[in-house]
């Protein structure tokens, strides 16, 4: 007798009854203090000086504990709960860096986001609201979302660089369609995935990637920074290959605002 089928169907049902009662969850988590922000520093080439840092957000669920925001996230842009999450992170974000005035401050946005009329108009507000420099926000959009080539995403986009807010594509070379995003949208920056980093000392195709993508963003006018990276090799051949900053557990974790601003001193 073949059970599998029956355990799969339950294992299914069970699954989705889980995401079911997350996404309940996850309305007004941020409401109720669940949500933080933690830290993580972008350093200069040097690998010594900070010039920035990207805020990655952390569920602290009252009966699940920690949840990781890569499992709670795409749940969140499938129910089209992003909206208020990302607002929520850009607000905290805004309060939590106002002193660090010489770092730009990075935040993670959906693409569905840069589809949407209101989402310029809404970070223009939330700035003008903290007082904050928009020349010191990045947004980091993932391309492994499709971002649609719509009028309203051009719009967004220059109404943000209007404003002076950089876009960032993130997970560069992760996507199937990467050159293609560059071809239709005016980024900033990309951030080469880990992926590539990880492997960049180890393999000959990798390494040749790297320093493609690095010539490729000086061409285009686009700053070239990694992440991922932990390994000094890492470091230093990303430095040879030209990247204008680094990321990694190399130079620090993710950490709360108040340890990031005692390291800073
Ligand atoms: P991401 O934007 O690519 O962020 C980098 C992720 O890699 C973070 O995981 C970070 O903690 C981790 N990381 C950094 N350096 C290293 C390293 O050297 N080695 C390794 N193995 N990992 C490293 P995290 O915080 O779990 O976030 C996962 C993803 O969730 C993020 O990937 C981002 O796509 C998404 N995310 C996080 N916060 C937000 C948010 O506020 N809004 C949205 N829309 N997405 C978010
Ligand atoms: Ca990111
Ligand atoms: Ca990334």
């Amino acid at each position: 007798m073949n059970i599998t089928p029956i355990r799969t169907t339950e294992r299914r049902t069970g699954e989705v009854d889980a995401a079911m009662r997350l996404l309940a969850d996850l309305e007004g988590a941020g409401d109720r203090g669940e949500f933080s922000l933690v830290y993580q520093k972008q350093m200069a080439p040097d690998g010594e000086r900070v010039i920035g840092v990207e805020s990655l957000l952390r569920w602290d669920h009252p009966r699940l504990g920690a949840i990781s925001p890569g499992d709670f996230i795409p749940l969140a842009e499938q129910a089209g709960l992003i909206r208020p999450i990302t607002r929520w992170v850009l607000d905290r974000a805004m309060a939590e860096t106002q002193s660090l005035t010489h770092l730009s401050v990075g935040f993670n946005a959906s693409a569905l986001e840069f589809a949407d009329a209101e989402f310029a108009g809404e970070i223009e507000a939330l700035v003008a609201r903290r007082g904050f420099d928009p020349a010191r926000l990045e947004i980091e959009v993932t391309e492994t979302a499709i971002l649609v080539d719509g009028e309203e995403v051009h719009r967004t986009m220059a109404r943000l660089h209007a404003l002076g807010v950089r876009i960032a594509l993130d997970d560069f070379g992760a996507g199937y369609s990467s050159l293609n995003h560059l071809r239709l949208y005016p980024f900033d920056k990309l951030k080469i995935d880990k992926a590539f980093v990880t492997e960049c000392s180890r393999t000959t195709q990798s390494a040749a990637l790297i320093h493609a993508v690095v010539g490729l963003g000086r061409a285009l006018g686009m700053d070239v920074v990694a992440e991922g990276v932990e390994t000094r090799t890492q470091a230093a051949f990303l430095r040879i290959a030209g990247v204008c900053g680094m990321q990694g557990y190399l130079f620090g974790h993710p950490q709360p605002i108040e340890a990031l601003k005692m390291e800073l001193g």
